[in-house]
């Protein structure tokens, strides 16, 4: 099994290709086809799984459609993770048309953000905090958002995130598709997902 096996675009396959990515970790195995088919996902992964990639590559095909306000939004809990997650991101996606991310994340200025935001944007790369001031603010629009992934879940509840996620998920379409990926799954994470997926699918890895 390989990437090219997938029925991804082309740019897509070569961008993979480029990136150094032909065989598909165990997690992605896992997670592009359950991905792709819009259902909810519970995913134990360890940074150095591969979930990164895991999860980008349904947002990104879900994004590819047609729409004037951003396809999917992805929570994480710290400004770093955040920029290695859009560089990721932006790698697979290179020569991709319409097809412009942002990172709303603290501790860097909220103007050039905003201004980003309004350049039709389709996948949004947060941390809580900011996004929540961003949203107070009404400068984004989440009513097209298709796909949701809360990555390192339960970093986000040791940090106290718990309330805040919850809070964005508020003003999020309910029927979109969501994505729980974190290193444990203690009872406080299986609570949260609980609450936040449907009829979810199990990943362990
Ligand atoms: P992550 O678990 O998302 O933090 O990813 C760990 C590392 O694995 C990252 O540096 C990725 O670039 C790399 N990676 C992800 N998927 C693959 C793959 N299919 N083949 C080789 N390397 C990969």
């Amino acid at each position: 099994i390989d990437f090219e096996h997938c029925g991804f675009p082309d740019i897509l396959n070569h961008n993979l290709k480029k990136s150094g990515y032909e065989v598909p970790t165990p997690i992605q195995m896992q997670m592009i086809p359950l991905g792709l088919l819009g259902r909810d996902i519970l995913a134990s992964a360890d940074t150095g799984s591969g979930k990164t990639v895991a999860f980008l590559l349904p947002v990104i095909i879900h994004a590819l459609s047609e729409s004037k306000t951003p396809s999917a939004l992805i929570l994480t809990p710290t400004r770093e993770l955040a920029i290695q997650i859009e560089r990721q991101a932006k790698e697979l996606m290179s020569g991709l048309p319409r097809m412009k991310t942002v990172l709303l994340v603290g501790g860097l200025p909220m103007p050039p953000q905003l201004y980003r935001l309004r350049q039709r944007v389709k996948v949004i790369i947060a941390t809580p905090g900011r996004l929540l001031d961003i949203i107070k603010q009404n400068a984004v629009a989440l009513c097209g958002i298709k796909t949701v992934v809360v990555d390192e879940a339960d970093t986000m509840l040791k940090m106290g995130f718990q309330q805040q996620v919850l809070d964005i998920l508020e003003n999020i379409p309910s029927d979109c598709q969501t994505i729980l990926a974190s290193a444990t799954i203690p009872t406080s994470i299986e609570q949260l997902a609980g609450q936040l997926l449907r009829n979810p699918v199990r990943i362990i890895t």
